[in-house]
């Protein structure tokens, strides 16, 4: 319902206001407005930096922004909140991974975003990378997209981001991207990956990686951009297909809508195992790449290892 029609007797109320509600929020039973959603949204993902410490004075963040709905609410979010920071700067950082059909529209409504906010936008593309688009690198092992992609754009925002000065690296992760995430590495039997740090697999060698909307649900970042004309309506990657995040978020969000609170109990139940667990014990200790010189666990990282069985 739209703000200010009336609404059928009986019907739900903000929880704050008494307004007519756009969202039942996930968790706890509450019923939010327009303007009640864009507050509590935004001073969740506050909450979330000032209790995790994501953010200290004089950082400079690259945001991970794809021009999709998560990094664009990641990046207006945070740049609400800049004015409040000491000395902190945001730098926006799109990977073009070359994707026909997809990634040209997604680079064009980044630029139209970074341009409104003002925001500084550096693109880099895995053709600059590795000689090749994605496309290209595919032909012939199209099921393996999104493990070769995710590779390469991993390498490709640290470097920008590196370029660009940045002291920490902002990706706009949601609460369904980690419950996603948790069942994929339970599935995959994948432990030292499943107890990673939640906040950010930081380590001397990396440019620490931080996730202000880890606790929010994708509806409800969703409703936040729709309610402010900001939601970006853009095709998906022709190879989500392949993903078995796609077959993972789908059963994860029909279990979520018959027992609400699914997703919640993933994430807690691997903080809890993430408590238990030895970490120095099921991890390889960092070594440096013998090819490239990039901190990894083996001889060598996965860019120089993916560049072998490329022939690149
Ligand atoms: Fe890359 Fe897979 Fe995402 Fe497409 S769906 S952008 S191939 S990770
Ligand atoms: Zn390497």
């Amino acid at each position: 319902m739209k703000p200010g029609e009336d609404a059928p007797a009986g019907a739900e109320r903000c929880s704050l206001c008494g307004e007519l509600p756009v969202i039942r929020m996930s968790g706890p039973d509450r019923h939010l407005c327009a303007a009640h959603l864009i507050a509590d949204l935004e001073e969740r993902a506050a909450r979330t930096i000032r209790e995790r410490e994501l953010v200290r004075p004089h950082d400079r963040i690259a945001v991970a922004f794809s021009g999709g709905k998560d990094s664009t609410a990641l990046l207006i979010i945070l740049s609400r909140l800049l004015p409040a920071w000491d000395d902190v700067s945001l730098v926006a950082i799109t990977v073009d991974e070359g994707i026909a059909g997809y990634r040209d529209d997604t680079i064009r409504a980044a630029e139209a975003v970074t341009k409104k906010l003002d925001i500084d936008h550096v693109c880099v593309s895995f053709t600059d990378l590795v000689g090749d688009d994605l496309d290209t690198l595919l032909v012939g092992r199209e099921t393996q997209a999104c493990s070769v992609c995710g590779i390469l754009r991993r390498k490709a925002l640290s470097q920008a981001a590196h370029n660009a000065g940045a002291t920490k690296i902002a990706t706009g992760h949601n609460l369904d991207d980690e419950a996603q995430s948790v069942l994929m590495n339970t599935l995959r039997g994948d432990l030292p990956r499943l107890v990673r740090t939640s906040d950010a697999d930081s380590h001397d060698c990396f440019i620490p990686r931080i996730k202000p909307l880890a606790d929010i649900a994708e509806k409800e970042i969703a409703a936040y951009l729709f309610v402010q004309d900001l939601f970006p309506f853009l095709p998906e990657c022709p190879y989500t297909r392949h993903a078995l995040r796609a077959e993972v978020r789908s059963m994860l969000s029909s279990l979520e809508q018959k027992h609400p609170g699914t997703m919640r109990n993933l994430i807690r139940s691997k903080r809890t195992i993430e408590k238990q667990v030895d970490r120095s014990a099921i991890s390889e200790p960092l070594r440096c790449c013998l090819q490239c010189g990039d901190p990894c666990s083996g001889e060598f990282c996965q860019v120089c290892m993916l560049r072998k069985s490329l022939g690149k």
